[in-house]
């Protein structure tokens, strides 16, 4: 059958062994039988769509998460496919035009790389910032901003899944090279964390890194195990696994590797928490989804979950609320409530900060103590994480009321400060410092 499809990991990774589903991509979208039901000019506006932001879905997210009778109001098909909107209107009829000459691929490619420089594609200086040196070289597949936390990207998990339409990180899924963090050297990141004792927290990213085959992640993070490495207390491994491909800690051939090496890191004496990526409760709703949350948290992992406040997705409070009482009922513990950041499809997806908070506010009013450990609404900006933790009237003007959560610097961690009211903001770039100040007090002379 043509619809079975080979997966396509982008172009420069380094190959894993096929995963054990079906995948399709821009190329094969016309393929995905589902979409056979939609009218011919919503087709044509994903596939317009898909030739500049990336595009990837499996058949669990097509057959168990999207609701097919109504997808253009369900939240999971907003997640992963694109729509019109997620475009300027120009950028789109432009390359609506290419698509209806049927134009070459050349000149989709080409006009797809020029509309992504719009896009921001690397948001909180993230190529040149945050980039550790190792005897004067600077270490691939690593970012050290947080003095307690190192991020790593290995090299083979910098793909995903399916992808959601907001993600941050959607510049390194197209291909470009230049665009692509990523590592495969173990032991330059080992050799960066003998040389750091202040590390405490190693967080394992992408992508997704429980695309990678459980042997290659052994190998990234057994050696932690050794007692030269004892100041590394706590391993993360962010992932959307348990919403895409639950099976992954359940019924897949690597399944039982995967919860044997998370068991030995456990009784290895680290702590180590599943950073769960999640959007909505629907995600938690099928029995595998489930069976997957109750086998991570047999193995003595916690889950920690977060993700951001996206318009047409979550931006009510009801919605918050029903999902992170679901995540406690299921064990799991929230932990951040991210603003969406500047880059990508944004003006689908932002949401004012003022509305933010708001929602943050009444969704946390809604549920018991244990479901209150979710922080923010949280901006990842260049300083740091900034939270809003409301509006205020001080002496007669109305601000923001913020505080770092997380520093570059470790004396601003949670110092308050307060911005203008703006009721437009979305993005701390946009925010003024209050009461005539002329700059916050973080920024340089
Ligand atoms: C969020 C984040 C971390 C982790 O911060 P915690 O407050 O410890 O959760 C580390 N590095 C970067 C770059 C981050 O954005």
């Amino acid at each position: 059958m043509n619809s079975v499809l080979k997966f396509q990991y982008p172009a420069h990774s380094h190959r894993e062994s096929a995963p054990p589903f079906k995948v399709y991509t821009e190329r094969t979208l016309h393929k995905i039988p589902a979409l056979a039901r939609l009218p011919e000019a919503l087709r044509f506006e994903i596939q317009v769509v898909a030739s500049v932001l990336p595009f990837r879905v499996n058949e669990y997210v097509l057959n168990e998460l999207i609701d097919w009778d109504d997808p253009y109001h369900d939240p999971m098909f907003r997640l992963v496919f694109p729509q019109r909107e997620m475009l300027e209107p120009a950028d789109f009829a432009q390359m609506a035009a290419l698509h209806q000459q049927q134009a070459s691929r050349e000149a989709i490619n080409a006009l797809a790389s020029r509309l992504r420089q719009h896009l921001n594609p690397h948001p909180a200086g993230q190529l040149a910032l945050n980039r550790p040196q190792l005897e004067g070289d600077t270490l691939e597949g690593v970012q050290h901003k947080y003095r307690e936390t190192v991020l790593f990207f290995p090299t083979q998990g910098q793909t995903c899944h399916s992808y959601c339409t907001f993600c941050f990180r959607w510049a390194q899924f197209i291909g470009d090279k230049t665009l692509r963090i990523a590592s495969n050297q173990v032991d330059s990141l080992l050799a960066y964390l003998r040389q750091h004792p202040e590390v405490s927290d190693v967080l394992i990213t992408g992508g997704d890194p429980l695309v990678m085959k459980t042997k290659t992640l052994a190998q990234y993070l057994e050696p932690l195990l050794h007692p030269e490495f004892a100041h590394i207390q706590s391993i993360r491994i962010g992932t959307k696994a348990l919403t895409f491909w639950p099976q992954r800690f359940v019924s897949d051939a690597d399944g039982p590797a995967l919860r044997a090496l998370l068991e030995r890191l456990v009784r290895g004496g680290k702590h180590v928490a599943l950073m769960a990526h999640y959007n909505h409760w629907r995600e938690m709703e099928t029995p595998m989804a489930e069976q997957a949350i109750k086998a991570v948290r047999e193995t003595g992992v916690e889950i920690r979950t977060q993700g951001p406040l996206l318009a047409h997705i979550n931006d009510d409070p009801a919605t918050w609320a029903r999902l992170w009482r679901r995540q406690v009922h299921l064990g799991m513990i929230p932990y951040y409530c991210f603003v969406q950041r500047d880059t990508g499809a944004r003006r689908y997806f932002e949401v004012p900060l003022a509305r933010a908070a708001e929602i943050y506010r009444e969704a946390m009013q809604q549920v018991s103590g244990l479901a209150r450990t979710a922080r923010g609404p949280s901006m990842s900006a260049e300083p740091g994480k900034v939270e809003v933790q409301g509006v205020a009237e001080i002496h007669g003007e109305r601000v923001f009321v913020l505080r770092f959560l997380q520093a570059r610097n470790p004396a601003w961690v949670q110092r308050p400060f307060f911005a203008r009211y703006d009721p437009h903001a979305t993005w701390l770039s946009d925010l003024k410092p209050a009461f005539g100040e002329a700059r916050f007090f973080f920024e340089q002379e």
